[in-house]
């Protein structure tokens, strides 16, 4: 297999989240294809686990999906920040815990085959409570699910979320 070549690529839109871009590709066969692409930073997202052994999940409004989804805390890594920074910055902002010592689990492009979002996740325990600190745009809830409470969630089809459900799974293979 080869890879694509560039020919041409066209820059549509630049906004504070992504930009979109329109390649145009050279293929094997020399013919020529088309590559609309969302160009995303990263992002980093955190199972975080309570002293119960419960997970911590966050509830908002999604306006892209029209749908209030539950998820695990994640987030945009700022300019110059570590993903690693990112997960314990989001952690904290969206759900006040603090966590000492966290681990990189996987690494998950969310939808290549139109954007090269990549999100880092990231596993949290020996949690200690301080405060929120929600972006101003964001509307947040907070809930604690066990194991069990997971299971039934995702068998019920109420977690939706791709990098929630990762993590889940992961959480209940553990
Ligand atoms: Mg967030």
């Amino acid at each position: 297999m080869n890879k694509e070549i560039t020919v041409k690529s066209e820059k549509i839109f630049e906004g504070k989240i992504i930009n979109l871009r329109v390649d145009t590709v050279e293929l094997q066969n020399q013919k020529y294809a088309k590559r609309e692409i969302v160009e995303h930073k990263g992002a980093s997202a955190i199972i975080a686990l309570n002293e119960n052994d419960e997970l911590i999940l966050v509830k908002q409004y999604r306006k892209a999906v029209e749908e209030f989804l539950y998820e695990i805390p994640a987030g945009k890594i700022n300019v110059a920040e570590e993903p690693r920074e990112c997960a314990l910055r989001e952690l904290k902002e969206e759900t006040g815990y603090e966590a000492k010592d966290i681990a990189k689990i996987y690494e998950i492009y969310s939808t290549p085959g139109f954007s090269n979002e990549k999100i880092y996740l990231f596993k949290a325990e020996d949690l200690t409570y301080t405060a929120t600190n929600f972006d101003e745009d964001e509307n947040i809830e907070v809930i604690t699910i066990s194991k069990s409470e997971a299971k039934k969630m995702l068998e019920t089809g109420q977690i939706t979320d791709s990098k929630t459900i990762v993590g889940i799974l992961f959480w209940l293979n553990m």
